[in-house]
This record gives structure tokens, sequence and C-alpha cells, in this order.
């Protein structure tokens, strides 16, 4: 998300004649966009920042500046003791970057931390940064509702707020124009997405770059296709309310030969009709991350997620049921507040249950401010997180290695995205299940790029990555046909 964030405030600062540089020392302004989920992340930053006093003491004229969670949540801080911080913005306002920079190029500090209700930057046209050209990320929704107990994010980010699906579909099929292959929509919690048209009227735009495309599903007509096919004959588009499922529809018919993914889903908010979607259109990936947190109800109550052990587990089956091939990913949070070793045996008793392809897992880290900061006690010392993080880890390898495994022998679709980082004569790729495919960098004697789509067949695999031999390259991928 800062990465996409980053993207905008680029493009917000190219109309003032800015231009990116690959290194902080060829730059006049440096923007340090931060995160503060957890301590760690921002001790990272702090560290950053006070390295950009030696790149001060070189170029008198550099202007450094804070943007995002950090700003938001320590503004005071950062402004008063860190004496080469000149700009501080937070993640709502960097529409008012020129005139901050503005009051900064005349010697003073300036600051805007102010949240917004509204603000989804939705027509502003990010500058892609560090492209690989073929994937790109775009923001369909900002902030959050939830109030995890653990979470800074409501804090630092502000109420939930959804973007205009028009300027959604626009960005992808601008993407598609310009070579892109693959869309990543991003949310905090993308299962509560909703665009309401009575209030938001969702009007057919004369730019080229709004026009939706028409495609055809697999099985059955979703609403919302049937909303594309009436605005292609020049009608309106006719839905009162466009929830997530009718957005990925609404993408996926509008950009029928890339792939999309999204992140991240809410197991309390997950619905059926969304896994229906994604079983019915082959470009998009069979893929879900859904953060589980802990396996234990208790637990989960005092987090306040929404959802028990046993609701989890049965969206998990309904993944399944709608589509047994979906790689399944996970967040989980060792030593949380109160958290006994038996809640921890439900965590591990639940990842052997589920058996994820992949998992990002964290030690419980207190954040100032949210619930659980005020109402319990952050008493899991140390070394027992520690320790139980380290038996999540060691279960999530034995169940990656387990999950990947089970491709070998298989053929898999490969979007390629570049060279691969151990050997220059192979290229590296994802298949629809997000797993990481290595494959050699000639068929024949045909030059394998990024950005084409093949067939690979998976000849061996890691915890962490495949082997495969291209079999073929894919003319013409996912046609939804
Ligand atoms: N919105 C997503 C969700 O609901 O799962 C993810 C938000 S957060 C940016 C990514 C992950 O960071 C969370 O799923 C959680 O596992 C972890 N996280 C958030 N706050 C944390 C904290 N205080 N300590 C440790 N991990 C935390
Ligand atoms: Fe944080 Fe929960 Fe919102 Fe995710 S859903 S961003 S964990 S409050």
């Amino acid at each position: 998300m800062n990465v996409s964030d980053s993207e905008v405030v680029a493009s917000i600062l190219e109309k003032e004649g800015y231009t990116p540089v690959q290194r902080a020392e060829d730059a006049d302004l440096v923007l340090l966009n931060t995160c503060s989920i957890r301590e760690k992340a921002e001790y990272t930053v702090l560290q950053r920042i006070n390295e950009m006093n030696s790149l001060k003491a070189r170029n008198k004229g550099l202007k450094v500046g804070v943007l995002g969670c950090m700003a938001e949540r320590m503004r005071e801080e950062l402004l008063e003791k860190k004496k080469v911080v000149d700009l501080v913005v937070g993640p709502d306002a960097y529409r008012t970057l020129p005139e901050l920079l503005d009051k900064v190029g005349t010697g003073q500090k300036a600051v805007n931390v102010l949240l917004s209700r509204e603000e989804t930057y939705g027509e502003i046209v990010p500058v892609r940064l560090d492209t690989n050209g073929v994937t790109a990320f775009v923001t369909i929704m900002r902030g959050c509702d939830n109030m995890c107990a653990f979470c800074v994010v409501p804090f630092t980010r502000g109420r939930e707020r959804s973007r205009d699906p028009h300027s959604i579909v626009g960005e992808c099929r601008d993407l598609w124009t310009k070579g892109y292959k693959e869309v990543t929509l991003l949310g905090q919690n993308v299962d509560s997405y909703k665009w309401r048209s009575d209030d938001q009227m969702i009007r057919r735009s004369d730019d080229q770059n709004t026009k939706l495309g028409v495609g055809s599903s697999k099985s059955g007509v979703g609403s919302s296709q049937l909303a594309v096919e009436q605005l292609a004959v020049g009608g309106s588009l006719d839905l009162p309310t466009t929830d997530f499922a009718d957005l990925l529809e609404l993408v996926a018919l509008a950009v029928p030969g890339m792939r999309i993914r999204y992140s991240t889903s809410h197991p309390k908010d997950m619905t059926d009709k969304v896994l229906a979607v994604m079983a019915r259109y082959d470009n998009i990936c069979k893929y879900i991350h859904l953060p589980v947190q802990s396996g234990s109800s208790d637990v989960l109550k005092r987090m306040n997620r929404g959802y028990t052990r046993e609701w989890y587990l049965e969206r998990i089956a309904s993944i399944r049921r709608h589509m047994p091939d979906c790689a399944i990913s996970t967040d989980i949070i060792a030593g949380y507040c109160g958290e006994t070793d038996s809640d921890h045996a439900d965590t591990l008793s639940l990842m052997a249950e589920v058996g994820y392809d992949m998992a990002f897992m964290f030690k419980y880290s207190e954040r100032p401010k949210t619930l659980a900061a005020r109402k319990y006690a952050d008493d899991i010392p140390d070394a027992v997180k520690g320790r139980r993080l380290q038996e999540i880890i060691d279960a999530q390898k034995v169940s990656s290695a387990e999950r990947m495994a089970g491709y070998v022998g298989q053929v898999h679709e490969v979007l390629i995205e570049g060279v691969s980082k151990r050997s220059s004569e192979h290229l590296f790729g994802r298949n629809s299940q997000n797993s990481i495919v290595i494959v050699p960098r000639h068929l024949d004697d045909i030059d394998l790029r990024p950005g084409m789509f093949v067939h690979a067949r998976i000849s061996s695999s890691t915890a962490g990555s495949l082997q495969g031999e291209v079999t073929g390259i894919v003319e013409e991928a996912h046609t939804n046909e």
C-alpha cells in the first residue's frame, strides 16, 4: 500500500516538475513513506531519518520529508526531535504537497496530517516507480473501520472509503494499454468495498480510458457483466451499489487479458459471492490472503476480529468448495496479550488443518492508542513470544514445502516478471497461486521475456519456489471462455 501511495505522490510531484531519481544521494527532495504497524518498522524508519543527516551535510539544499503512518502518529516528535525533517505529511494530505513544499522552500517546516473521510486520490494516475512493467498495484479503498484491538491502522489511515469503480477500471485499462499484465487491487479490507450510485452516481465517462470493455463469462452471467454490456450499448452503468464481488467482475471483464489479484480479505466479511466470481473468471488468480491472526477463539475475541476459529475454518472450506486449486496464505501474530500455551497450540493445530501455502508471521508489538494497549497487558515475555513465533515459522516451512511439492508434475500458466536473482540464464514468474516459478531463459531458439505468459511443467520444488520447464508460450491468456 505504501508503494502504491508513493506512486500517487510521484504523480502529484511530477506535475510540479519533479522527476524520480534512483539514489537518495542524487535527490533535492527525499520523502520517506513510513509504516507504524509494528515498533520494529518505526525503528527502521527512525534510523533512515538519522542517515539523512549525512546526506544533508553534503547537500545543504536537500529537503527531507516524512510521509504516511508515522507522520500521522508522531508528527510533533518528528518535527521537534528530528532537526533533519523539514516536512511531515499524513496519508490523506498528499494533494497539499506542492503548497507544503513552497513553505519548506522559504526555510520553514511544513506539516499536514489531516485525515479525510472522502480522499481516495481516485482520478490521479500514479507514476509507476521501480516498475518491472508487468505487474502493478491499484488502490481501491483507503483507511479501515474495523478496529482490531492490536492494530494502529484505523488511527493512522483514518475511516474507510471506497474509490469510484469507474476510475479503478479506467486505471486497469490504462495499465493494460501500457503493456502491464497483472494488477493487484489493494485495500485493508477489500470485502467491505462499497460504492453507492444513489449518492455517488456512476456515470459514463467520455474519456476513452474509462470506457469499460465487454467480455464473456465462463458460466452464467453476473450482474456486473450485464451492467458492462449495458454500458457498451450506450446505456449508463446501472448498479445501485457496487460491492467487491461486482468490482472484481467489472475488472475481470474490462481487462480480460490481464491477471487480477487482490489483498486483503477479512474472514468476517469474505462472501461466497466473491468466491463465485473468482471461480468464474480465469483471469482472476486462484490465490487468497486470509489473515487468521490466531487459531484460538478466545484470543480472536480479545483481538476484536469478529469471527471464531470455527467461522474461519468454514470460510476456508468454502474457498476449497469453490476453487479446489486455490492457494491460501495468512498473517499470524504470536504472543498476543493473555495468549496461553493452549491458545498457541490452537494456532498450530489450525495451521495444520488449513495447510497454508505461505504466511506472514509476527511477534505481537504493542501499539500506542490501540484498544489492546488501553485494555490488556502486553504480558507475554519476549522470550516466550520468540519461541512461539519460531514454532509457527517451523510449522509453516513444513506446510509450504508440502503445498509446493503437490504442484510437481502439473502444468501451470506462469506470467514472467524478470530475471532470476540466482542465475542470469533463468527467469522468474508466478503461477495463478502466487508461487514463484523459475524457468530457463530460452525455449528452443526463442528468448523468453518479462510480460510473457508461458506454460511450465513443474519439475521440482522447495518451500519458497518452484522450478519449471516451459512447454509453450500462451498466445492468448485467459479468454474467460
Ligand atoms: N488489513 C489486513 C487484515 O485485516 O488482516 C492487514 C493489516 S496489517 C497492515 C498486516 C498484518 O500485520 C496484520 O494482519 C497482522 O498480522 C500484523 N499486525 C498488525 N498489527 C500488529 C501488531 N500490533 N503486532 C504484530 N503484528 C501486527
Ligand atoms: Fe488493522 Fe484489522 Fe483494519 Fe486489518 S482489518 S487494517 S488488522 S484494523
